[in-house]
């Protein structure tokens, strides 16, 4: 298994933010992540899980203990004319390419969302009126707590708007089996090439980011780009961190944003929307490290803290 030692995480992320990481492993099969997390756990270390590093925010600071990185997790597999089986750290671009080949639909939605397949589950990521949750039919995850491996079909787990109960710090996505519908390759395909040519147009997909930066608010019948185009954001920076101008819900890194930049400018826009609309935005990107208070305020009340792992330090 590849292993490195005192590794900076900014690189695997989307956002290109995130400080060095004491160590960060690389299993390429299901053996190797559970032998590896039987040593970390018996060890009692700091652990946490990244997948493509596409949701979520890195802290600058040094991250203690040991990041597991799903991406060796690679495999797909048919197992019926309708049932794709994927390891968690399959790429969700490659799966709805993979599927495409074999004439299987329901994966056009992953075009362009450049996560994997455990984080896809985690947060139930979607596009375009579809979601993971409705092409899934199993997930196998290692349960830390039960030590246990298990399969879970979706009515174990709940699932809102970005969002489900799988806890990254309780439950490992293995793989999951998928659900699909056939059709031609050509229609597939084409309904791929849409969705592509839809997010060029509304998103800053060759800016580094990590993704939307909030959910939208289900107190408001508006999503969080609009709102935040409403208060005026587009633009609005701190250090490199900044507002796109393509679409108010991404923050972009310019070049050397830090994780405090990146919080600065999430909590400036918490308040003023809460200024003009009494609404709390909640972060859809969750953190990873050491964040202090000042910081980590910008998670309260989200559900996103409670399953991540996340360490909050002094009182600044
Ligand atoms: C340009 C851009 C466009 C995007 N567009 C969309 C979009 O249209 N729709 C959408 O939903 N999202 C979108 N995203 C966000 C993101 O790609 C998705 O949320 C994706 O599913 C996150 O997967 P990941 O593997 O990158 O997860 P990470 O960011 O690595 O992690 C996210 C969370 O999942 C946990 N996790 C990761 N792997 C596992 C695992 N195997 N087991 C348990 N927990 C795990 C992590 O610990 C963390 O809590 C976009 C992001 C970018 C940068």
């Amino acid at each position: 298994m590849k292993t490195l030692e005192k590794t900076e995480l900014a690189n695997l992320t989307t956002m290109k933010v995130g400080g060095t990481a004491d160590r960060i492993c690389f299993p390429t099969t299901t053996d190797e992540l559970v032998d590896l997390m039987d040593k970390v756990i018996s060890k009692n270390e700091p652990w946490s899980l990244l997948g493509g590093g596409s949701n979520i925010l890195v802290s600058s600071h040094d991250i203690p203990g040991t990041v597991i990185c799903t991406t060796g997790l690679n495999w797909i597999e048919q197992l019926g004319p309708d049932l794709l089986l994927a390891g968690a750290g399959v790429k969700l671009p490659r799966l709805s390419a993979y599927a495409a080949k074999l004439s299987l639909s329901g994966m056009e939605f992953y075009e362009g969302i450049p996560g994997t397949v455990g984080g896809a589950v985690v947060m139930n990521a979607g596009a375009h009126g579809s979601n993971t949750s409705q092409i899934l039919e199993t997930v196998t995850v290692l349960n830390i707590e039960k030590w246990k491996i298990e399969v879970l079909t979706p009515k174990d787990i709940q699932f809102g708007y970005r969002i489900s109960t799988i806890n990254p710090t309780k439950q490992i996505v293995l793989s999951t089996k998928f659900r699909m519908l056939s059709d031609t390759e050509a229609s597939i395909r084409t309904r791929m090439k849409e969705n592509n040519t839809a997010r060029q147009k509304t998103q800053p997909i060759k800016d580094p980011s990590a993704g939307c930066t909030f959910r939208n608010p289900i107190e408001l019948n508006m999503p969080a780009g609009k709102i935040l185009d409403s208060i005026g954001a587009k633009n609005w920076h701190v250090g490199s961190a900044q507002v796109s101008q393509v679409h108010a819900n991404f923050i972009i890194n310019l070049g050397n944003a830090k994780s405090h930049d990146v919080c600065k400018l999430m909590s400036k826009l918490q308040e003023t929307t809460y200024e003009k609309y009494n609404v709390l935005l909640k972060p859809e990107i969750k953190p990873l490290g050491i964040f202090n208070k000042s910081e980590a305020i910008i998670w309260t009340n989200s559900d996103q803290t409670a399953n991540n792992s996340f360490i909050i330090t002094n009182n600044k």
